[in-house]
């Protein structure tokens, strides 16, 4: 059967997410205790993480809480101390994987429609997006802030095949999170690839409804999938040059 779109993930699926929050979190708790916050790297490590736990990864209030959870007044000078460090991270850890890019290019070259499913804040995904430099190679990019849904609801896939105007059982997703990208493409019926990367990496699928259609460990995987004949071809190939 024909193959008319692929649809990725971002984090830990384009890039390695996992890699770059714990860079920046500790560059933040080393930028933290330079500026006075009385814990050591490891209990400031393990402080954080709680209050990330807490609080959902999306809010703006983790190294507030973190100045708190130390047992010190609230300071916005510790605060911005850990922002800074925090955000200096990005530009050396917000990389596309090696080959990201250039499957990219040949996916697109294959003439598959390229799409963006991701849970998160709009403006932090589209940020991820501009920064590892790939934010023109996607058709469109659905998130689930705009939304109002998340992965693995399944209308935040329909919404996103819609728009590159394919059906779901025409399209491929490409995600590392068994419970919310890999259950809710294979909900709608979309061909789901599993990248085993990030937290997930090594977790078994609970049940066939979780299970991928192909896992793969890098992202020129795919071309190898679409070469076997496991991920078919656009039905109007692009022209080659
Ligand atoms: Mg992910």
């Amino acid at each position: 059967m024909n193959h008319e779109a692929v649809i990725f993930d971002i984090d830990d699926t384009l890039y390695n997410s996992t890699r770059l929050s714990v860079m920046a979190r500790a560059n933040a708790i080393e930028a933290m205790i330079d500026a006075g916050l009385p814990v050591d790297r490891q209990s400031g490590t393990e402080l954080l993480n709680g209050v990330i736990q807490r609080l959902g990864a999306n809010s703006n209030r983790h190294l507030d809480e973190l100045v708190e959870a130390a047992g010190v007044p609230p300071s916005a000078r510790l605060v911005a101390a850990g922002i800074v460090a925090y955000h200096n991270t990005k530009p050396v850890y917000l990389r596309p994987f090696e080959e990201t890019i250039p499957t990219l290019l040949r996916l697109r070259d294959l003439g598959y429609r390229l799409g963006v499913i991701t849970n998160g804040m709009a403006v932090k995904q589209w940020e991820k997006l501009i920064r590892l430099g790939i934010q023109h190679f996607f058709h469109t990019a659905v998130v689930s802030e705009t939304m109002g849904v998340e992965k693995p609801d399944p209308r935040i896939f329909t919404v996103c095949c819609e728009r590159l105007q394919v059906e779901p059982a025409a399209s491929v997703y490409v995600g590392n999170d068994p419970g919310t990208d890999i259950f809710g493409a294979n909900r709608v019926g979309m061909l789901s690839i599993r990248m085993r990367k990030g937290k997930h990496a090594d977790v078994e699928p609970e049940d066939d409804a979780h299970r991928a259609a192909h896992d793969i460990h890098r992202l020129g995987d795919l071309l190898g999938l679409i070469e076997a004949g496991a991920i078919g071809l656009p039905a109007a190939p692009a022209p080659q040059p």
